[in-house]
């Protein structure tokens, strides 16, 4: 007998129908003797239509009063699956996040897991029931509702198959696991049967988006295993996990590709102490998120003036631009280009820790395909280039095709 947490994400639970197939789902690893605890997400669209009708009420509503109406979104859920397993004649209780023992910090609205004591959890468990957990809610030690980030229920999953010791921990959604490459624009590419904690991540940060980052982060801390599937149907599906050897004798895990980007480059700036520290102080007072940087060697020694460019997510480029102009006259560059037509390449995997040349045959591959690199970027495992949009899907192929498939 396994204990079993199972997540089940928005278009997971859209409707009746699908609840019910999420109760029949439920049914078939009880009829083999395991005990499961059920995480649901709100049905999809329900927490947008919320946030929608309290803006309705008042543009900037109270982050404590956004956490109480959008935790309704899930308590409906918890209480349908509940229903739904109880015309299979199975035992099931519902819980809200507070009812299952979830103690979180204070802050409305991204709130963070402090501790999780499972006792009801257990307790129903042990009377032979399913129990159903609301996902994204939790409580606050004086008895506040709390949400935690949007796409918080896996996050819940997470940190319930952790505090619960489960053996299994599944994450069902709408897509069949992890996959080397999105599969709406790479007809070739494969879905993963396992990928590292640090592989996923990066593959998030470079906008393969799966799951919140917040749970992967959180499992690999504690060591939770769990394997992303789909709902739809019974094929399985990719294993997130710690490395292993054998995962280093694949030199890239996969793809990814973010349109999202924008650039901006600043035209001789003076090259001395202190002015790239002004820069991205003035910008991370305005919230903008800076994610590459290049600064290139002075001009020539005697100006000592260099280029410098950086980007961010689409959206933060007006900001990020009035900040810039804002700090013309304090840092005497020569201009300020912005350029929204980029996209952000990604190459992910272990394997080039061991493994040379991987730059080198990425680079190539752009290149044979007329694909020119404006700014390239490196973490151990992984290598960014920022290239032009309307060539990014070319390019892409190009690439997965050089390294995923033989
Ligand atoms: N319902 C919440 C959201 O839409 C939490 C979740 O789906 O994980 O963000
Ligand atoms: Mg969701």
């Amino acid at each position: 007998m396994a204990l079993i947490v199972q997540k089940f994400g928005g278009t997971s639970v859209a409707n009746p129908e699908r609840i019910k197939n999420v109760a029949s789902r439920v049914q078939e690893y009880r009829s083999r003797g395991d005990q499961v605890v059920v995480v649901v997400s709100a049905m999809s669209g329900v927490t947008d239509n919320l946030l929608k009708l309290a803006r309705e009420i008042m543009p900037i509503p109270s982050d404590r009063e956004l956490d109480m109406l959008l935790a309704t979104g899930e308590q409906t859920t918890i209480a349908l699956t509940a229903m739904a397993l109880h015309t299979l004649g199975l035992g099931a209780v519902s819980l809200t996040g507070a009812q299952a023992g979830i103690v979180t910090d204070g802050v409305h609205t991204k709130a963070k897991i402090r501790n999780i004591t499972p006792r009801q959890v257990h307790d129903l468990l042990d009377a032979g029931n399913v129990v159903i957990v609301a996902g994204f809610q939790g409580q606050t030690t004086d008895g506040h509702i709390t949400t935690l980030g949007r796409g918080g229920s896996d996050l819940t999953a997470i940190a319930m198959a952790s505090a619960l010791h489960a053996d299994l921990c599944q994450i069902y959604t709408d897509v069949d696991g992890v996959y080397t490459a999105d599969p709406r624009i790479v007809a070739n590419a494969r879905k993963l049967d396992e990928i590292s904690y640090d592989e996923m991540l990066e593959l998030a940060g470079s906008g393969a988006k799966v799951m919140q980052s917040r749970s992967v982060e959180f499992a690999k801390k504690f060591g939770v295993i769990f394997e992303v599937r789909s709902s739809l149907n019974n094929n399985p599906g990719t294993l997130v996990k710690e490395e292993t050897q054998s995962m280093e004798d694949v030199v890239i895990r996969g793809v990814s590709l973010d349109k999202n980007q924008a650039k901006v480059t600043l035209v001789a700036v003076p090259d001395k102490p202190g002015v790239a520290a002004r820069i991205f102080k003035a910008l991370a007072d305005a919230a903008v998120n800076v994610d590459m940087i290049v600064q290139n060697v002075s001009h020539d020694s005697d100006s000592r003036a260099t280029d410098l460019s950086f980007t961010m997510d689409k959206p933060d480029l007006p900001k990020a631009t009035r900040v810039i102009d804002s700090l013309k006259p304090e840092i005497g560059f020569a201009s300020a280009i912005s350029d929204e037509d980029i996209a952000k390449l990604s190459i992910v995997g272990v394997g080039m820790r061991s493994h040379s040349g991987v730059a080198a045959k990425m680079f190539e591959t752009l290149s044979s395909n007329d694909v020119n690199i404006e700014m390239i970027s490196t973490s151990e495992i992984k290598i960014s280039v920022v290239i032009s949009l309307g060539k990014c899907e070319t390019a892409m192929k190009a690439v997965h095709s050089a390294f995923l498939e033989t």
